[in-house]
């Protein structure tokens, strides 16, 4: 769906399948009183925001280029940002493949005039949002996440309230 401005809110992101989205979305009602749909629980790489057809094809390009290996995502820690109101579910233990496979994503969408983002890169599955005293919690059970490939998804808003659709998606090399 376009926006006013012709273009389309893209982001990258990490997808789970459906069994590890039963289990996000257990973790989402056991530390959460208004759980995001399950049906949007995903891990962002990268924003991209509103872009136009032509930044839509140059990002499907780049994303073509990225050679990162998969990984496993021990999803063990609460996280909770104040200001934005955001109640997240991330890791303690930062995979290098991850990190490695956001870096080559920056690189490779440089080209297409996309700058990386100036905020340090945190890892997380949003919960819930309009949380006024998001907790943060270590050593929880960990949801485990064998991630395998990565998607581009277009960001909907719809009179429900947002949807996602995933666009394309790349595998992830084996070990
Ligand atoms: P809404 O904004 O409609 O409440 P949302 O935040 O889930 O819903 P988007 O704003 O389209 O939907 O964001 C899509 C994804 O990109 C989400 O994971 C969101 O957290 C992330 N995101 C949005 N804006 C930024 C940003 N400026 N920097 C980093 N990540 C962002
Ligand atoms: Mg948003």
């Amino acid at each position: 769906m376009k926006g006013a401005d012709g273009t389309r809110r893209l982001f990258f992101a990490l997808w789970p399948d459906a069994d590890v989205r039963k289990q996000l979305a257990v973790a989402a009602r056991q530390w959460t009183r208004r759980p995001v749909a399950d049906a949007n629980l995903h891990l962002t790489l990268q924003f991209l925001g509103g872009r136009t057809a032509a930044e839509l094809a140059c990002c499907r390009e780049a994303a073509g280029t990225v050679q990162g290996e998969a990984f496993e995502l021990q999803l063990d820690y609460l996280g909770g940002w104040t200001k934005p109101r955001v109640q997240w579910l991330g890791t303690s233990h930062i995979p290098p493949a991850l990190l490695q496979l956001v870096e080559q994503l920056q690189a490779a969408l440089l080209p297409c005039g996309i700058d990386a983002p100036t905020r340090r890169y945190v890892p997380h599955v949003t919960l819930s949002r309009k949380e006024k005293n998001p907790r943060v919690q270590a050593g929880l059970a960990p949801v485990c996440w064998q991630v395998e490939d990565f998607v581009l998804a277009e960001s909907v808003s719809t009179e429900q309230g947002v949807r996602y659709d995933v666009l394309q998606r790349w595998p992830l090399s084996g070990p």
